[in-house]
């Protein structure tokens, strides 16, 4: 039986943290197993807030890098730049031509990042999510991993497929939302997003020394004021590292102890490092490897372009026949 596919954009921001690994790398990953994989570095994406022309290339060399080294299998899935992959902007322009601007004026992202950039509100930004559903729908994906926060996005590119394939004809599945198990790991103060901007992540390439300075450190619960207190295990951004990173035994043990006050926070979090660099250790092997190997990165995303690209235009075959001008593209 042929598998479903799977669509999923991957921003090349810049080093990953852990909130980025447990949030969404770990879905990815494990969706290989049961789904066709397309997962696709959108560089188009980031270019529509400030980025440096100097830093991008490098960046998504960075980006493919980490995502091989903590899981992405070249062998089941497909791993591309957005950008080599020209009907990704080919199908925008036409969904863009059905698409109300309304509909994309009441996006909240959209209003976010206008406030947040009120320097630099350009087309791009508004037509984000319209170049989002050409991605999804490029492929025909019938499943596409989303934090809740992308619900709104993943709904209007339902609504534009409904009505293409209504003013059209048939061409486009209604994608999916997949949300993964969330478990949303904070930043290192214990209230906001684990962010690089707010300077409070544990890097998937920090260093077990560098690990354990961030966590000794790091907010626990505020209720627990000394050893002798009692603490609350769930109100605790460290007791959710260790859901994330930390066998059985020990999510039980520091979860009993914890509320006992048999073990003080630093204990805790010594179990945890232990627990967090069992895994990252491996994948920080596998990233100093790669970046060994650019050679062997670069032929993967060549790779990932032609089979991306031998998807992507039999669905703008389909499209342009529906639109009527499919004669001048033999
Ligand atoms: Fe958090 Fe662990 Fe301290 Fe309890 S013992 S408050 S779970 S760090």
């Amino acid at each position: 039986m042929t598998k479903k596919r799977v669509f999923s954009g991957i921003q090349p921001s810049g080093r990953l943290h852990i909130g980025n690994y447990v949030g969404a790398m770990r879905n990815m990953i494990a969706l290989q197993d049961d789904y066709f994989c397309i997962y696709g570095i959108v560089d188009y994406h980031a270019m529509t807030v400030h980025f440096n022309p100097q830093e991008i290339e490098s960046s998504i060399l960075d980006c493919a890098i980490d995502y091989l080294a903590a899981g992405i299998d070249p062998e089941k899935s497909v791993l591309m730049v957005q950008s080599a992959v020209s009907e990704h902007t080919e199908l925008a322009w036409i969904l863009n031509t059905i698409t109300p601007i309304s509909w994309l004026l009441r996006v909240p992202t959209f209003k976010e990042k206008r406030e947040q950039n009120p320097d630099y509100v350009n087309m791009g930004l508004l037509d984000y999510p319209v170049l989002m559903a050409a991605d999804i729908v490029l492929y025909k994906a019938a499943v596409v991993p989303v934090g809740d926060d992308q619900l709104p996005h993943l709904e209007l590119t339902r609504e534009i497929v409904r009505r293409f394939n209504t003013l059209f004809g048939q061409v486009f599945p209604e994608p999916k939302a997949q949300l993964g198990e969330v478990r949303r790991i904070l930043g290192l103060d214990g209230v906001n997003k684990m962010s690089k901007s707010l300077d409070n992540c544990i890097y998937l390439d920090d260093s077990k020394e560098e690990i354990w300075k961030k966590l000794s450190t790091a907010v626990t619960d505020v209720r627990r004021k000394r050893r002798t207190d009692p603490g609350n295990p769930e109100d605790c951004n460290i007791f959710t590292m260790h859901k994330a990173f930390s066998k059985k035994e020990d999510i039980d043990y520091c979860s009993r102890e914890c509320q006992a006050a048999g073990i003080g926070c630093l204990d805790c979090k010594k179990i945890l490092l232990e627990n967090m660099y069992y895994e990252l250790e491996p994948l920080q092997k596998k990233q100093s490897d790669l970046r060994n190997n650019r050679q062997y990165v670069l032929e993967t995303l060549g790779d990932g372009k032609r089979k991306a690209k031998e998807i992507a235009a039999q669905t703008m075959d389909e499209v342009y026949t529906k639109l009527g001008i499919k004669t001048y593209h033999q």
